[in-house]
């Protein structure tokens, strides 16, 4: 059998807005390695969005997520313990920081507006995880998702490099403290992808050119190339493989 088979596997995918989301090409991946998902969607206004996505891959746990609300958490996790018994894969695909703060300088960085981002994009990753940790009874894989602004300043990324900086030395620090369950803990970075969050990024179309043009391959990468990624990581072929970041970027981090 394939060593990337997930037939028989539970996997819950939080951040997917629309078909450009990045945890949409992960859902897609994953259901056509054979999981089986549930799928969240951020309020009443992107359910419409989410659900026929979720439908289409067949998810029988379609729920509210947004991870300020605790009680939404609880709900989702209740369901899934109810309907599965466990989990296998987490996928956390989710950031945020309001306009101001992301187009504004770190200098100019608000308390609030700093804390905010710090907690819907990265103590998120901890919350979820501590909820699934008694479900991954045979173990897991739990992914989240960084960007090369964590490592070097990427102009116009702002506020958002400390925060993925942040998320990546958590995803290690969760991969020691998870590791004794056989549950490997991995950031996966692609390059550019236009999707909604990118959106909200000052001169995005600059960093995507940039990206085509400084990237060894001089192209850029698709939520599909994610989705394949996260396949390999979630299946037994990434078993060992944990507190890595992954590069999907068509090499760009590894140009000066
Ligand atoms: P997207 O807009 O499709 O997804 C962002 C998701 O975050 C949305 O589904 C949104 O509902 C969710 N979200 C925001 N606040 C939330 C909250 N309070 N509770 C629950 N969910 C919330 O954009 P995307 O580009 O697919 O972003 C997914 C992840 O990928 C993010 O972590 C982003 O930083 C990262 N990323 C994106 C790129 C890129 O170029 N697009 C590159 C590298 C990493």
């Amino acid at each position: 059998m394939s060593p990337f088979n997930l037939a028989g596997k539970y996997a819950l995918v939080v951040g997917v807005a629309n078909d450009h989301s990045i945890a949409w090409g992960i859902a897609r991946a994953l259901h056509a390695a054979g999981a089986e998902l549930a799928i969240t969607y951020l309020n009443p206004k992107a359910e419409p969005h989410v659900r026929p996505l979720a439908e289409a891959v067949g998810a029988p746990i379609v729920m509210p997520l947004d991870v300020s609300r605790p009680e939404e958490q609880d709900a989702l996790f209740d369901a899934i313990r109810q309907k599965w018994g466990r989990l296998d894969i987490l996928v956390h695909s989710i950031a945020f920081a309001s306009h101001d703060e992301l187009c504004g300088r770190v200098a100019d960085t608000s308390a609030d507006g700093f804390t905010k981002a710090m907690d819907i994009s990265v103590h998120s990753l901890i919350r979820l995880a501590r909820s699934a940790e008694p479900l991954m009874t045979n173990g897991g894989a739990c992914l989240t998702m960084s960007f090369y602004g964590a490592e070097k300043v990427v102009s116009s990324y702002n506020v958002m490099g400390p925060v993925k900086a942040a998320l990546e030395a958590t995803t290690r620090e969760l991969c020691s403290e998870l590791g004794p369950k056989s549950i490997t803990v991995n950031a996966l970075s692609p390059g550019t992808i236009a999707t909604r969050a990118a959106g909200g990024i000052d001169n995005f179309d600059e960093m995507m050119r940039e990206a085509t043009e400084r990237s060894p391959m001089r192209r850029l990468v698709t939520i599909d190339d994610v989705g394949a990624a996260a396949v390999f990581l979630a299946s037994d072929a990434g078993r060992n493989i944990t507190g890595t970041v992954l590069h999907i970027d068509a090499g760009y981090h590894a140009m000066g």
